[in-house]
Formats: structure tokens, C-alpha cells, sequence
């Protein structure tokens, strides 16, 4: 961390990493599932198609850079400033091009689509590229201790800490599917971004060469582990293995730990974070088992994640602020004592 502006509260600010490369770095201390940032997009376009010259006032010959240079020109000043610092990844830094900028930096949003396309295509939704700002100077990590999510009715992107991020630390989020093999994603990162991934995951592995293949393998199995888990009743009425699932579960967070991969349940960009599937099943799980002791930890570790995310969470923390006072009220206290 070199430089940094843009004081004042947020809980981040803009600087440089150790590579020399500008990011986002955390000013203050931001609790797992706290909330980093929320804004809008800037600009969004349909992903499965260019912009669509008239929508500019362009004819068919306009190139593509036209195209994205005439939807720039229609921000105001300050934040066409700010676009144009953002990164072309296909150039060098001088050859810049706005549909490099944008190519490089928008993520892949779903908007629901108007009721005529809905009857004629029979589809719900559709994809769409979203340029957000702040969120594009966040670096890649395959192991990100931060996770965006787009919710389509507020139009508005979230961005939060998916563990415990400390003043000083960069603020990472992942490009790609981070379940995928090393190899995968360095292939991937490198011809769609144009730089070879040295993230702590990515380059760790060198002095101990059978830890890429360990890696890879247990981010393989947290990519399938909530789809394989047996279900929790058929555990729950199961006179035998009564730690079976609560070690399942442990193991898969300790292995989260390790790969950086709180944040992600299966790589399908599912809206619920990982950690709090699994504190919610322990907390199940403890409470099926009447162990007051393990059942007040995880409703504790729950309680501080709910009170992290947000003051919507209110009425969910009273809840867990009663189980707490009064476990016997938790609504499957004892079931597997039964
Ligand atoms: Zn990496």
C-alpha cells in the first residue's frame, strides 16, 4: 500500500498493491459479512450482443469502440473521468480503447426480461454486462475475501467481506469460477485478462508441488459438497452417527479456510454464502442433539455474522437473540434425542 484517497467512511480506500497494481484496500477493520460497498452500474448492456448501434444514434459501421466511446460520452464528466482510469487489460496502458475498459471491468448481471419477450423467447431472464465503478478496482484472487451480489430490484450491486478483513488488506474478489483447477483458471484468467494469476492459492503451491493437486481436489469437493450431503432428516432420525454431520460440515469450512472459499457454494453464482449455510446446519444440527454448548457457539457465530450484514437482519438476530436466552425454543430442539 503506497497511496491511498478517497477518505472519509467508507471502510476502503483506492491503492496501490504490492505488485504495483491499483486496488482496493481496506482503511478499517470490515467483520465477516459486512458490507464494503453498495452502488449502481454505470452502464449495462445485453451480454449476448454488442450495442446495438441505433441505440446510439450510430449507423451499422460505427465500430464497436465508437459504440462504447458513444455510450461513455453520455456520463457526466466526473464519472467518464473515472471510467477512463479504469483498466483496458487488452492494451498497453496509452492504447487504451472504451470497449477494452468496459470488456475488461463489467460483470455478468441477470435483469428479468419485459413481458412480450417473456411469451415470444418463453425465457424468465436475461444476461447483461454491468460496469459498477467502485467494485472495478477490485484485483482478482482465486481465494477473495470479498463477494459481489446484483439484486435486480434495487438494481444495486452489494459488496461484502466474506472473512475477517483487516486495515491495510487488499480487497479481492474472483473473476472466474474459482472451483476450477489451478491450471484452469490461470488459463482462463490469462486470455480473458491478460495476466498471469500469482495469488496467495495460485502461487503458494510451488514449494510443496503436490499441493496443487491437494487443492485441487478439495476445491473440487466443496463444489459438490452441498449437493452430496445426505439429507439433514435422514441424519437427524438415524440412531447411528450422531457426529457424522457436524463433522461433514466442519471439515468443508476448515477446507474453505484454507482455499479462500467462504464465500462461494458451488461456483453457480449462487446468491447464499457458503459460511452461512454451514453455521446455519450446525446450528441445526446442535440444537437436534440438545448440546446447549454447541448449539449457543454457532447461534453466537450466526448472531455476529447477522448483526455484520446489515440492520435488515433485525428481526433475524431478536430470533436468534431468544434461542440463545431460551435454547429449548429452538424449533428442532432434541429431535434426534427423540
Ligand atoms: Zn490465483
Amino acid at each position: 500500500m503506497l497511496t491511498s484517497r478517497e477518505e472519509g467512511h467508507n471502510p476502503y480506500s483506492s491503492a496501490h498493491n504490492l505488485d504495483g497494481e491499483l486496488g482496493m484496500v481496506a482503511r478499517t477493520f470490515i467483520p465477516q459479512g459486512g458490507v464494503i460497498l453498495v452502488e449502481h452500474p454505470v452502464i449495462v448492456v445485453p451480454a449476448d450482443m454488442e450495442v446495438d448501434a441505433s441505440v446510439v444514434g450510430l449507423d451499422e459501421a460505427g465500430s464497436q469502440s465508437e459504440l462504447y466511446g458513444a455510450l461513455f460520452s453520455r456520463l457526466d464528466s466526473q464519472m467518464r473521468k473515472e471510467v477512463l482510469a479504469l483498466k483496458d487489460c487488452s492494451a498497453s496502458p496509452n492504447a487504451f480503447t472504451t470497449r477494452g475498459i468496459f470488456n475488461t471491468n463489467a460483470l455478468d448481471v441477470r435483469l428479468e426480461v419485459d413481458n412480450r419477450r417473456k411469451f415470444q423467447a418463453k425465457v424468465q431472464e436475461q444476461k447483461y454486462k454491468a460496469l459498477f465503478l467502485k467494485t472495478s478496482r477490485c484485483n482478482h484472487s482465486c481465494g477473495p475475501n470479498a463477494v459481489w451480489r446484483f439484486d435486480r430490484l434495487s438494481f444495486t450491486l452489494t459488496l461484502s467481506a466474506v472473512r475477517a478483513i483487516h486495515p491495510g488488506e487488499e480487497i479481492t474478489i474472483s473473476y472466474i469460477n474459482p472451483f476450477l483447477p489451478r491450471h484452469t483458471r490461470r488459463t482462463q484468467l490469462q486470455s480473458e485478462w491478460n495476466f498471469v494469476c500469482h495469488c496467495t492459492h495460485c502461487d503458494a503451491p510451488w514449494t510443496f508441488p503436490s499441493a496443487i493437486s491437494q487443492s485441487d481436489k478439495a476445491r473440487y469437493e466443496l463444489s459438490t459438497f452441498f449437493k452430496k450431503l445426505p439429507d439433514w432428516e435422514q441424519w437427524c432420525f438415524d440412531e447411528n452417527n450422531e457426529q457424522f454431520m457436524i463433522e461433514r460440515h466442519l471439515r468443508a469450512m476448515q477446507m474453505r479456510e484454507k482455499e479462500g472459499l467462504e464465500g462461494f457454494q458451488d461456483g453457480t453464482g449462487s446468491e447464499i454464502v457458503a459460511y452461512m449455510k454451514h453455521i446455519d446446519a450446525l446450528v441445526m444440527c446442535y440444537g437436534a442433539l440438545a448440546d446447549v454448548q454447541g448449539f449457543t457457539k454457532w447461534v453466537r457465530k450466526a448472531r455476529e455474522v447477522k448483526l455484520a450484514e446489515g440492520p435488515d437482519n433485525a428481526l433475524h438476530v431478536k430470533v436468534l437473540d431468544l434461542w440463545l436466552k431460551e435454547p429449548r425454543k429452538f424449533y428442532v430442539w432434541g429431535w434426534k434425542r427423540l
